[in-house]
């Protein structure tokens, strides 16, 4: 096949990425954007975690719904959530793009590029995670095509000692941060007003603007709170049966325990509950710890509340309870989120 000439669009967009990004500099990012490879110097006595997230137009975020500020930072929130999940410190990132030739060639296009990298940039600077590199390329399929982000997050935790999801046992208190539901409770309200929502605050915009919690994972693992953890990412059900499959454990959760968002209260009870249960993408963290450990009531500055407990894997009794408030207890399915394939 013929290589394609590379479009003066991609060349500027490069150089734009490498001007906007170099400010922030680290001592663990040796050599940044411009060479072949970036060079990266861990810390002594680390290992390294990597993480790779697609971002793709259609199945995680709609073009004419999502203001592309929030596109880029939910795009660098869903590698830092998995880093956050290890309890690992980010040392950078690298971004794959594939876009359509419309965006580097229109004006509007470029305008959703430049809000694309504010967003993203917003978080990095808050985060202090330097972008070291990544790929740009038209998308290919017949035009206008659709915008793909991939991105890889590189991050450090001390040697063995990484958070893991399969370390619970039966006995163990569940624990998760943060609220539920309030990530699909914005995702319903954006789509009923079906039509682009402005960039807001990072503040109380779960589904829009969710806050990776890094400095909770880090406390996690550096205070050895934890005997395992996972990001909810897919959903509480979904994730906790993650956990619970890599563990060899099964758990029950307390219904009347659930932090519920208070967006996702305003769906009324049973709505709220199912938000909280399978929304997904609430990115908070989910951990187990030994009943015997004394849990704070928030850590790095976020709530963490207790939802239920780990129980012995039986033949008789399902992967996951539900136990209700008049005691009643049910089978919990795992039915997590599917993105937005309904949607469309
Ligand atoms: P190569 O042909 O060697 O892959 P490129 O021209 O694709 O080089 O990239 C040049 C530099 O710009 C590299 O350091 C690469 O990591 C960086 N880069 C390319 N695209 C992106 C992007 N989307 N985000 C961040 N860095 C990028
Ligand atoms: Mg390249």
């Amino acid at each position: 096949m013929k290589k394609p000439r590379r479009p003066l669009g991609e060349i500027a967009l490069i150089e734009q990425i490498r001007r906007d990004f170099s400010p922030m500099r680290s001592k663990h990012v040796a050599l940044g954007i411009g060479d072949d490879c970036a060079i990266l110097r861990p810390p002594t006595g680390s290992e390294i975690v990597v993480t790779t997230d697609f971002s793709l137009e259609g199945r995680h975020f709609l073009r004419d719904l999502h203001p592309p500020e929030s596109v880029g930072h939910r795009c660098l929130a869903r590698g830092l959530s998995d880093l956050a999940a290890m309890g690992a410190t980010p040392l950078a990132a690298f971004l794959s793009l594939a876009l359509p030739a419309d965006l580097l060639s229109e004006p509007k296009g470029r305008r959703w590029l430049a809000g694309f990298f504010r967003g993203l940039r917003t978080l990095a600077n808050r985060y202090q995670v330097p972008l070291a590199g990544g790929d740009t390329s038209q998308s290919p399929g017949k035009s206008p095509g659709e915008v793909l982000a991939d991105i890889i997050l590189i991050g450090a935790t001390p040697t063995g000692k990484a958070l893991r999801r399969s370390g619970a046992s039966p006995g163990d208190v569940l624990y998760v941060t943060g609220h539920l539901g309030g990530a699909a409770a914005e995702f319903a309200e954006v789509l009923h007003r079906r039509k682009a929502v402005k960039a807001g605050t990072a503040k109380n915009h779960p589904h829009l603007y969710p806050e990776p919690r890094l400095a909770a994972g880090r406390a996690l693992l550096g205070r050895s709170l934890a005997t395992a953890c996972i990001d909810i990412s897919d959903g509480l059900s979904t994730d906790l049966a993650h956990l619970c499959r890599a563990s060899g454990v099964h758990a029950e959760i307390e219904q009347s325990a659930l932090p519920i968002h208070p967006l996702a209260r305003k769906l009324g009870t049973g709505a709220a509950i199912q938000a909280a249960l399978h929304g997904g993408e609430d990115y908070e963290l989910l951990f187990s710890a030994p009943a015997t450990t004394r849990i704070p009531k928030s850590i790095a500055g976020v709530r963490v509340n207790r939802i239920g407990r780990i129980t012995q894997k039986r033949s008789a009794t399902p992967l996951l309870t539900l136990k209700q408030a008049d005691g009643k207890r049910n089978r919990l399915e795992p039915a997590g989120w599917e993105h937005f394939s309904a949607h469309r």
